[in-house]
This record gives structure tokens, sequence and C-alpha cells, in this order.
């Protein structure tokens, strides 16, 4: 198979994958269109992630030998699920719903691409969509949102989560193969408004702990949000969400930048 045509059948699997998760096991959240991208494993950005992240963080080729690319995809929830989790409080039920089914989809995707890549005589390597960090430290050793920013995903905000094109909320999945995909651009300009002019604040004041701040995130004090968050809504699925920092702002939702710059149509 050649590279275009590697591309062509991931695409359609996940997208049939995520057809059949709705319409045939019947999830009950919905998601926007996924958004697909690929990193060179090879690319130097992997090893910096160390001083970034986490001095443990792994390179492509550390889980993959003869690892090529980084295959990375986003997730995201569409408008009802965003809303339901606006407002004060603890997090909806139908955000930690949409958190665990997700990660169900996710292990779906990773499982099929895996099959697929692998009849095709090709290796993979897959991690698991969340619950992969170091639970004291609370770094992980494969940053799923630092992988997407390598494939050209989006940019980091304020936040500290990635913005796409089709805006924060939602999941990532990746996974790492020796066959070789075209890369994808990097995305050279901010995507968060606070970044790109000084003009938001919005996720720093909704963070009911104040985890957020313009020059740290106090990691701690968001996952004891999170775990009480599990234990309130779903103790055996361990549903540690919150998110309220990407449910109600401008980025949650879209790319806010990318929309500010778009042609204003003319008046009729
Ligand atoms: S809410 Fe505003 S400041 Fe925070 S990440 Fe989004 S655009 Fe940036
Ligand atoms: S997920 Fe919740 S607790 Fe964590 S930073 Fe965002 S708003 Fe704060």
């Amino acid at each position: 198979m050649d590279a275009e045509a590697i591309k062509t059948s991931i695409e359609q699997l996940i997208t049939n994958c995520i057809s059949d998760y709705r319409l045939v096991q019947k999830a009950r959240s919905v998601w926007k269109a996924p958004l697909i991208a690929y990193a060179s494993a090879r690319d130097p950005l992997f090893t910096k992630f160390r001083n970034v992240v986490s001095p443990s963080h792994h390179t492509p080729r550390q889980l993959l030998s003869g690892a090529e690319t980084v295959i990375v995809y986003f997730l995201p929830f569409n408008e009802r699920i965003v809303r339901s989790n606006a407002g004060p409080g603890p997090s909806s039920r139908e955000w930690a719903v949409a958190y665990l089914e997700t990660n169900t989809l996710i292990h779906a995707i990773n499982e099929q691409l895996m099959q697929s890549l692998e009849q095709n005589g090709y290796a993979v390597t897959t991690m698991p969509a969340t619950h992969n960090f170091d639970t004291k430290q609370l770094v992980s050793p494969w940053s799923h949102k630092h992988i997407a920013y390598a494939a050209g995903l989006g940019k980091f905000g304020l936040h500290h989560m990635l913005i796409t094109a089709q805006g924060a909320a939602g999941r990532l999945g990746s996974l790492v193969t020796n066959a070789y995909i075209t890369p994808s651009a990097r995305v050279d300009k901010e995507a968060c408004l606070y970044k790109h002019d000084g003009s938001c604040r919005a996720c720093l004041s909704l963070c009911p702990v104040g985890a957020l701040r313009e020059t740290r995130f106090d990691r701690h004090a968001c996952y004891v949000v999170c775990r009480e968050n599990a234990r309130r809504l779903n103790p055996e699925e361990k549903a540690e969400v919150c998110g309220k920092c990407v449910s109600v702002t401008p980025c949650a939702l879209t790319d806010p930048v990318a929309d500010q710059q778009k042609p204003q149509a003319p008046d009729a």
C-alpha cells in the first residue's frame, strides 16, 4: 500500500468506527467529524517533550523500533455535550458519559487500526486514551495532547489544552506505526485569544479551584476536582473529569482566532 492509500484507509476506518459505535452500539454521545493528523516518528520535537512534559516521556522510536509515523486523532464532542457542562458546580453527567464512551471508542479505533495495519504487514503500538500517567507526579510518559501538537492538530491555550479547528472539547487518541505517511503541516499561528492578543482569560475564571493561572497550572488541585467528580458521578468507571475550563469558553467548539480572521460576508 502506498502512503496515500494507507492514509485513506485509516481515515475511512476511524469514520466507520465512530458511526458504528453511535448507530449499532447505541452510544449516547455524539461527536463532530474527527480530525486526523500524522507526525514523523523522527521529529526532534519528541525528544524535546522530555524537557516540557517529563524526563520519562517516550519517543515514538522507544515505543516501536523502526517507527515512521505517529497517527493522532481528535474526537470533538458535539455542542449539546459541551453546553451540558456549562455553569458552576460539578461536571454534568453527560460530560462524564462522553468521557467514558470516548475512551471506549478510542480503544475500539486503536484496535481496528492495529488490526488493519498489521494485516498489511506493518507493526503498530498503541497507548491507552487515559490513566497512563504517574499518579504522584500526574505526568504521562505519552502525552496525547503534545503528540497532537507535534502532528499539527492545534495549539495550546491558556488552559493547557489543545485548541483544534474544532475547539478544545473532546478527546485524543494516538498510535505509532512503522508505516510511512506524509507528516501533516504544523500549525504556526496561535489559536488562543489570550496568546493572540490578550483579549480573553475566560478559562481562568471558570476553574472552580483556581488551578489555572497565567503563569502556572496546578495539576494536583485539578486532579482533586476530577477525582471528586468521579466519586460523585461514576465511582465504578473512574470518570475523572471536570472540563469546566473548556466547556463555556470561546475555544470550546472552535478555533476562535481563526474565526475572527475569516473574511466577513458582505452586507446584503
Ligand atoms: S478560554 Fe480564552 S484564554 Fe482560555 S484558552 Fe480559550 S481562548 Fe485562550
Ligand atoms: S479541568 Fe476543572 S479543575 Fe482542572 S483546570 Fe480545568 S476547570 Fe480547573
